[in-house]
């Protein structure tokens, strides 16, 4: 049996518990045990501070807790796997029981920043399905083909762009809570290089992992103006984008806004579909066998800078 290391039922949450013992009951093995019980504790330490900071409350609690069930095991990751940190599959979720600490976390708070990660992915699952659709319709839209195909991208970008998406908002919740778990103010924005990574050019970030991404996030929530973020500060822009979007209706709402602002149109999916070729560039780094597009993406990213200043001019004009 799971001990639980919070009284879930007091505060509403006792389905909470339950999913937890089924989880626990699922995955366990006597070989597994520490990684089992490791993984199941810091899951409800995520999810007690998703609470405690705002971003989880009785509204879209068995929204997440559904989507939570679609994990049916807790596994270790294979040896010849163990250079990833964890691998999140469609029912599965596998960890590497041997990651070292890293940015000044100790072992035991970047593991739970992984793990809170990774969780953040399987929330984030209640979007992917309306993102994809999206995608799609774009993708038989002739006016948006023409347009990705005006800078070297195509539809397939614009689905890579919400993974971005998807990457930074469970990073953001993971940074957050890990932060607050070892009562540590969080690392300010500095600027990193990484020699795989545009091409030397440096990029601004406080993540411990998927730094690259961050900017791109921000610069693309500020243009959404259902998030009203255009002048707030890079960690409160983040804030509002993760808590947007862990609620059932971030891809409507950015729907939404893109077909009721026809000025908006070509801004939107041009910016989602290059940080949709970031991120399937930074795949192909990892990937060792590919190789990266590099004068794609540096146009890339010079075009997006364009857009972010075109866009903030627009916005000024109103
Ligand atoms: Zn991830």
């Amino acid at each position: 049996m799971y001990e639980t290391i919070y009284d879930w039922d007091p505060i509403g949450y006792l389905d909470f518990t339950n999913y937890l013992e089924k989880l626990y009951q699922k995955s366990y093995s006597k070989k597994k045990k520490s990684i089992v019980n490791r993984f199941l504790n810091h899951m409800e330490y995520y999810f007690y501070e998703l609470i405690r900071m705002g971003f989880v409350n009785t509204d879209n609690f068995y929204l997440i807790l559904n989507q939570l069930e679609s994990i049916q095991k807790i596994d270790v990751l294979p040896k010849k796997l163990q250079r990833h940190y964890a691998i999140t599959t469609g029912n599965s979720i596998s960890l590497n029981p041997s990651v070292k600490g890293r940015d000044g976390l100790s072992k035991n708070s970047f593991q739970f920043m992984i793990d809170s990660h990774e969780i953040g992915h399987i929330i984030n699952h209640v979007w992917e399905e309306d993102a994809f659709k999206f995608c799609h319709t774009l993708s038989k839209n002739k006016n948006v083909k023409e347009l990705l195909k005006s800078i070297g991208l195509s539809s397939k970008h614009l689905f890579y762009g919400f993974q971005l998406l998807d990457e930074v908002c469970t990073q953001e919740l993971a940074e957050r809570v890990t932060y607050q778990s070892i009562c540590r103010n969080r690392p300010n924005m500095t600027q990193k290089r990484d020699k795989r990574i545009f091409d030397f050019e440096p990029y601004v970030t406080n993540y411990c992992i998927y730094g690259e991404f961050q900017s791109f996030a921000i610069e693309f929530s500020r243009s959404l103006s259902f998030l009203n973020c255009s002048n707030d500060e890079d960690l409160q822009v983040l804030e509002k984008l993760a808590s947007a979007s862990i609620n059932p209706n971030f891809i409507y709402k950015i729907e939404e806004e893109i077909y009721h602002n026809p000025e908006c149109f070509n801004f939107t999916i041009l910016m989602i579909a290059i940080m949709g070729k970031v991120k399937e560039a930074t795949y192909q780094v990892i990937d060792l066998d590919a190789r990266k597009d590099e004068i794609v993406i540096n146009d890339c990213v010079s075009i997006f800078q364009e857009l972010c200043n075109k866009k903030n001019f627009t916005y000024q004009k109103k």
